[in-house]
């Protein structure tokens, strides 16, 4: 068990969350549904520290993880994720000037953000990522991005990019100050770069008591000051802090400079508040457990219930309330993860096309922003179940 934290190396960490035995891995497709039950577990206890805010799950192993080409974390079918991706494209190609320069994204997953990025900037990009692949880049970009399918590591530190971006990494990685100081000792000397990193937001899932959001292979959580606080203490100096994705996600952009620099931001200050929603999280949360399994009881009255969205918030909330034949299907837009299974409960993953005949009688969505464009999908195949959101 970890007893420092990653982020600051204080040892004043308190213990809050406890959820023993989840699939080590979520987002990993699986082909049948005794390999999805026999998948390896591991235990999750979540801490806080009471020096800088950051949270971490002190029983991780990373020895148990493999992201190989068959993990699929793409959001990208998602018509409410691509404008948001495409917003935040245009953001960064604009305010930074990106146009003719190289970006490099740490992380990149199927390259989805960086050929958009690179295609809307009008500049070349590198990806790096073990789980990338090839054939989910049309060749038309192949010139403009460049991809290494491999780890962030010494190996590959010493690319050199006008630009460096990691969405959606840092929460699977566990000695974090490690990693954000590996970064930006390449950019020692290259006071003009600009960092930009994204991970989301444990702040909303503490005060929603979002269990679903809190799983295995995310073992660092982050709020807006405890990622603050992180970046000053690698010689990052933050330059502009915000959330995104209807305050899902948060958003950060430092440039090199050292523990003193750059303009202190008043979002930084969140340390007491942080500490009273993890007191609040833990005295609540046994009460909203029975709360979600008697909404579940209630949509079952009425007939047969779905859940929308196959993702790694699916493979936790069945986990964690330990749901097996209340549900039969999740369903999902993506059709790479069709005919596949859950880990963990086995829940077989379909297409949304399925409903037709299935007809549930409730939809379960396991992210509430993506209601609209659920419930327009029902209608358009001429069903009206009751749609409600985790
Ligand atoms: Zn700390």
């Amino acid at each position: 068990m970890s007893t420092v934290c990653q982020a600051c190396g204080g040892s004043r960490l308190e213990r809050f969350y406890e959820t023993p035995s989840v699939p080590v891995h979520s987002c990993l497709m699986v082909r049948d549904r005794a390999e999805a039950l026999r998948f390896p577990r591991g235990d999750l206890s979540l801490a806080v520290c009471h020096g800088c805010g950051f949270i971490q799950n002190v029983l991780f192993d990373p020895s148990v993880h493999s992201y190989s080409p068959d993990y699929e974390e793409t959001q990208g079918f998602s018509a409410r994720f691509r404008a948001f991706q495409t917003e935040l494209c245009r953001d960064q190609a604009e305010r930074h000037a990106l146009r003719g320069k190289t970006v490099l994204e740490i992380g990149c997953g199927k390259g989805e953000f960086l050929v958009e990025l690179c295609r809307l900037a009008d500049c070349h990009g590198i990806g790096i990522d073990p789980s990338y692949r090839p054939e989910r880049t049309a060749s038309e970009d192949r010139e403009r991005v460049r991809f290494v399918q491999d780890f962030y590591s010494e190996r590959t530190k010493d690319l050199r990019a006008d630009y460096v971006c990691c969405r959606h990494t840092l929460e699977h990685i566990g000695p974090v100050r490690d990693f954000v100081g590996m970064i930006r000792g390449t950019l020692e000397g290259r006071g003009d770069t600009v960092f930009f990193l994204e991970v989301p937001d444990v702040e909303r899932v503490l005060r929603e008591r979002a269990f679903w959001d809190i799983y295995y292979e995310h073992c660092s959580y982050f709020t807006l000051g405890s990622l603050a606080r992180l970046f000053r203490r690698v010689g990052f100096a933050p330059t502009r802090l915000w959330k995104g994705f209807d305050d899902q996600y948060l958003m950060i952009e430092a440039s090199p400079g050292d523990v003193r620099s750059g303009e202190h931001l008043a979002a930084e200050d969140d340390l007491p508040r942080i500490l009273a929603e993890v007191r609040s999280f833990r005295d609540g949360i046994a009460e909203h457990f029975a709360r979600m399994r008697g909404e579940l009881a209630r949509l079952r009255a009425k007939g047969r219930v779905v859940l929308w969205g196959s993702g790694s918030k699916a493979v936790s909330y069945l986990n964690t309330l330990g749901i097996r034949d209340e549900i039969e299907y999740v369903v999902d837009i993506n059709p790479h993860k069709h005919g596949k299974f859950l880990a963990g409960t086995g829940h077989e993953i379909a297409s949304p096309e399925l409903l037709r005949e299935y007809r549930p009688a409730g939809v379960i969505v396991m992210n509430p922003i993506y209601v609209p464009e659920i419930r327009a999908s029902l209608e358009a195949m001429g069903l009206a179940p009751e749609v409600t959101a985790v």
